[in-house]
């Protein structure tokens, strides 16, 4: 599945984004060296086989501790797996703002979305460092007995293209140009 970077794109000027290209060559590279350090494996059939085993009681995780594997969808987008960003509206109050068509949802409006399932193709073992951001942006992670796992909704491509993987290096600060660039770090 390809993700479609342009869906975005509205938004992104609206929420301040400051980097122009997160596919340039360089930030490849920066998000390259983040990926080697952060993530550590794919480890989907290990996974799936022991979410497989809900029904035995010594399976060490079950579904039940995928955080968000229900995810609301906006009415607005339609049927979709969209993150929502949570923010605070001028009064202060927290709102929930629709990743891709903006549209801003109050606690209780968006408490009452409908929901559905994640499409998780593939189980990465991540840092627990990157596992907290990943959850912290909507994606499905599981806090495992030994390992943290990311349920990740794409695949066919490098993860350094993730969009996700974009915003989190961003964030970070850590992107070309940006106040921590990693661009100078030895590979
Ligand atoms: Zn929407």
């Amino acid at each position: 599945m390809e993700l479609k970077p342009t869906r975005y794109e509205g938004r992104r000027e609206e929420r301040g984004f400051a980097v122009e290209d997160h596919n340039s060559t360089v930030n490849q590279d920066i998000k390259r060296k983040f990926v080697s350090r952060e993530v550590y494996g794919c480890f989907t059939q290990e996974v799936e086989y022991i979410l497989s085993r809900w029904d035995y009681n010594d399976a060490p995780f079950s579904y039940d501790d995928v955080e968000h594997l229900y995810m609301p969808y906006c009415t607005d987008c339609g049927e979709g797996y969209i993150n929502f960003s949570q923010e605070e509206d001028e009064d202060g109050f927290p709102i929930y703002v629709c990743d891709d068509c903006g549209r801003r949802y109050s606690e209780d409006d968006y408490r009452d979305l409908d929901t559905q399932e994640a499409e998780i193709y593939e189980w990465w073992a991540v840092s627990g460092f990157l596992a907290k951001k990943l959850a912290a942006r909507g994606e499905c992670v599981i806090d495992g007995p030994c390992a943290w796992y990311w349920g990740r909704c794409t695949t066919g491509q490098a993860i350094l293209l993730d969009y996700v993987i974009s915003c989190i290096c961003e964030e970070m600060g850590i992107l070309d140009g940006q106040p921590n660039s990693w661009a100078k770090l030895p590979a």
